[in-house]
């Protein structure tokens, strides 16, 4: 996601070459989000990102989707008797972070989603504007917009090493040389890697497992909002007539195409029976992504203050669906030396809380 979007940013500008080492895109991260919307999620940093967003996710350029690229879900934070500190916190983020959250007594938790135990519940945390999002028509527009604009995309195309060449940069693959004034490293789990060909130091990324999965659900329950335990035990949202469903897990690994662990998806059911009544018991799909963190939580956007010439845009973290429009902006003005674009002054994003040279 983080590749196409600054494709689409920059490519209005300049000529721009996408390389993607897998023979499809999205394959790794991209491909295996929750895909929604929550305004109250994320570092403080990259929030205004999510707001700056809306505007292109809510209205994409004329031509870049089919389809509208957000649907209504809610998200619905929920608190038994001993969580409810943490529930307070969550809503004086919320407060912080203009989500138009909402405290709801366990009446109103049990209306939204009836399947919850009573006993369970003793209050939540409701964002009725999180939405869906149809991930594979936002990178498609993205795509769309790169492409349009001339920008080259090169699948099964490993970068292999980069080295200074002139006052720019040689990026080789098995199959060719590419000379570049301006390298972006927009890969993931693999960021600090992929500087490091460049002789540059880590900014210090952690990638962090969390597996999802589907499960047998109901069209009836299509109306429920995202359940999310407050201390982010598990979550489950209606996925048509699944569920989708995760432990919510944050555990360190290393850049690779992580497989799901039977007992994270055992544990993740056991919690969610011990909430519900849904008497979950067959999985009929699992998979396991990689979500990556700089040192504070926040994203990597901006030039590397030892290498001019090389951007960062790294640290997506659980976020960087929902972000995309905006990070890609916010890089496009960083790489072309524009002043910040409207959209993102009036979300309030600083470009100095998502700069690498935070680390140097
Ligand atoms: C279970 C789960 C739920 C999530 N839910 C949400 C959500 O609801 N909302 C949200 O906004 N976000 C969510 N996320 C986070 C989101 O998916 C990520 O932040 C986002 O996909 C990161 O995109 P990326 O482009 O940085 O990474 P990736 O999609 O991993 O892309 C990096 C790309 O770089 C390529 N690459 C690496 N090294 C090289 C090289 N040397 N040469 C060429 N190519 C290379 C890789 O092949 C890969 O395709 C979730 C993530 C997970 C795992």
């Amino acid at each position: 996601m983080a590749g196409v979007a600054a494709a689409a940013a920059l490519a209005p500008a300049g000529s721009v070459i996408l390389l993607e080492m897998e023979r499809t895109l999205a394959f790794h991260t991209t491909g295996r989000s929750a895909a929604l919307f929550v305004a109250n999620y994320g570092g403080r940093a990259s929030r205004p990102l999510a707001h700056a967003s809306l505007g292109f996710l809510e209205s994409p350029p004329e031509g870049a989707a089919d389809a509208p690229l957000l649907s209504d879900r809610g998200a619905l934070w929920l608190a038994g008797p001993e969580q409810m500190d943490h529930l307070q916190r969550l809503a004086d983020e919320g407060e912080t972070s203009g989500a138009g959250s909402r405290l709801v007594d366990s009446d109103e938790v049990l209306r939204l989603v009836p399947a919850l135990r009573p006993e369970r519940v003793a209050g939540g945390l409701y964002e009725p504007s999180a939405r869906d999002i149809d991930v594979a028509a936002l990178h498609q527009a993205h795509v769309r917009i790169a492409r349009r604009h001339g920008a080259e995309i090169r699948l099964s195309s490993p970068v292999r090493s980069i080295a200074r060449s002139g006052a720019g940069w040689r990026l080789s693959t098995p199959l060719e040389d590419i000379e570049a004034p301006v390298v972006v490293n927009a890969s993931g789990a693999w960021g600090d890697e992929v500087a490091e060909l460049a002789g540059i130091a880590p900014v210090g990324l952690q990638p962090m497992r969390r597996t999802a999965f589907m499960v047998p659900g109901d069209v009836a329950y299509s109306a429920w909002p995202m359940v999310v335990d407050v201390d982010h035990r598990f979550y489950f949202r209606p996925d048509g007539s699944q569920l989708l469903c995760s432990l919510a897990e944050e555990v360190p690994d290393t850049p690779g195409d992580p497989k799901p662990r039977m007992e994270d998806v055992a544990l993740a059911i056991e919690r969610i029976n011990q909430a519900t009544n849904l008497e979950v018991r067959t999985v009929n799909s699992q998979w396991t992504g990689l979500r990556t963190f700089a040192p504070d939580g926040e994203m990597v956007i901006g030039e590397e203050p030892t290498a001019p010439g090389f951007f960062w845009l790294v640290g997506q973290g659980g976020t960087g669906i929902m972000t995309s429009p905006a990070y890609g902006a916010l890089l496009a003005n960083q790489v072309l030396g524009t002043p910040l674009s409207p959209s993102l002054l009036d979300a309030g994003v600083d470009p100095e809380t998502t700069t690498p040279s935070r680390f140097r």
